[in-house]
Parts: structure tokens; C-alpha cells; sequence
């Protein structure tokens, strides 16, 4: 299969619908492009140098308390459960990631899609979009514990950054459990694992054995 590499240039992963491939690292409402002001000035005579001075306090000001106030991704846990993510094994930490970016993949098409045909309103999309940008903070909440509890090298999580994880080491991890869920269990075995799971029998036969590290 040809692979498909996101803009990013992570490997875009194909989910079990077969034609939805979805980047596991940028999901799909990841704007990317933070942009900070320039703040660059050509300022002349004191006067001007003064109110400049005055300007910029108040600036940095202000932007101390944004940031202190700022919610951040990666810290900030969205709607997610912190304590079941802390105490979750590897597994299913797959598969809640799998499982929020694939939905949120799904409400950015679904939804661009409709608007543009004219199937819904502004004011929907508007809300969708507000949604998503609430799903982003999930998503890289689950990002950042993934890699932490698995030693995948991350940047501390920062104001106005976006959680970037080794691509290589968190792709290959990806792909181990993405593999395993999606491609070697059967259709039959899938559903008696989340039947199972379900209802807290043991899955230990369902899961992957072997290290995803080589
Ligand atoms: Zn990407």
C-alpha cells in the first residue's frame, strides 16, 4: 500500500474504514501556524520613545497574565479523565487516542463538508469548529501522557505551543498497537475483545505481545 505522509511529514495512518487515513500526531483541527505579533517599532524622538515604553509594559503585561491564565496544550485535560489516564495500561491508551482523533477527523469532514454543500448552517459549523478546538486540548492531553509514560521524547508543554513528540519513536509506537487493533485481530476477535472489555473480563489473549520498540 502506498504510504501517505501528513504536512507535517508523519505517516498518515489508514483506520479501519480503509479510505480515512488520519494523521496520529497533527490531528485534524491542529491549526499549526501560531503566529505572534511583530513587535518590531522605528520609534523617533523621546516623546515617542516614552509612549512606545508605556505601550510595550502594558503589553508585556497583558501578555503575562494571558499566558498565566492561558490554557495549555498538553496540561490542560480537555473533557478527558485524568485519573482513568494515569492509571490506564498502554493499550488502551491507544485506543482512547485512536478513538478522540478519529472522531474529531470525522466532525472536520463531516462538517466541511456539509457546510459547503449548504447542509448546514453557519452558526452549526461555527459550533462545530468550537468543538473541535475543545477536542484539541483532549487529544494533546492524551498526546503528552502517552509519551510521557512510554519515554517518547517531548517538549515540556508551553503556552501557545502545540505538544510535538519525537515523530519517528511515536509513529513506530503507533503503528505497533495500530497494527495489532486494526490489522491482526479478526473482525470476530475485535468484537470479543470489546465485548470483554466491556464488561472487565480479562483481554490479556487480545493483546499484542512482543515489544514495540523493535
Ligand atoms: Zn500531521
Amino acid at each position: 500500500m502506498e504510504k501517505r505522509y501528513c504536512y507535517c511529514g508523519s505517516e498518515m495512518m489508514p483506520t479501519e474504514d480503509g479510505d480515512i487515513y488520519i494523521c496520529p500526531i497533527c490531528s485534524p483541527n491542529n491549526p499549526n501556524q501560531t503566529q505572534f505579533p511583530n513587535k518590531g517599532h522605528s520609534g523617533r524622538g523621546a516623546a515617542v520613545r516614552t509612549a512606545i515604553k508605556d505601550t510595550e509594559k502594558a503589553n508585556a503585561e497583558a501578555e503575562a497574565e494571558r499566558a498565566e491564565n492561558a490554557r495549555v496544550y498538553g496540561i490542560d485535560p480537555g473533557s478527558r479523565d485524568v485519573e482513568r489516564i494515569e492509571n490506564a495500561a498502554e493499550w488502551e491508551l491507544f485506543l482512547e487516542y485512536y478513538s478522540v482523533t478519529k472522531i474529531a477527523w470525522r466532525l472536520n469532514h463531516d462538517g466541511s463538508r456539509d457546510h459547503s454543500r449548504g447542509h448546514i448552517s453557519d452558526k452549526a459549523w461555527a459550533s462545530m469548529q468550537k468543538d473541535l478546538a475543545e477536542l484539541q486540548y483532549d487529544i494533546e492531553y492524551l498526546l503528552y501522557a502517552i509519551c510521557k509514560k512510554i519515554g517518547i521524547d517531548v517538549p515540556d508543554p508551553e503556552v501557545d505551543k502545540h505538544v510535538s513528540p519525537d515523530r519517528e519513536t511515536f509513529m513506530k509506537w503507533y503503528r505497533f498497537y495500530n497494527n495489532h487493533f486494526m490489522n491482526t485481530l479478526s473482525d470476530k476477535e475485535w468484537h470479543t475483545f470489546e465485548t470483554k472489555r466491556k464488561n472487565g473480563e480479562d483481554v490479556s489473549a487480545y493483546l499484542p505481545s512482543g515489544d514495540w520498540r523493535k
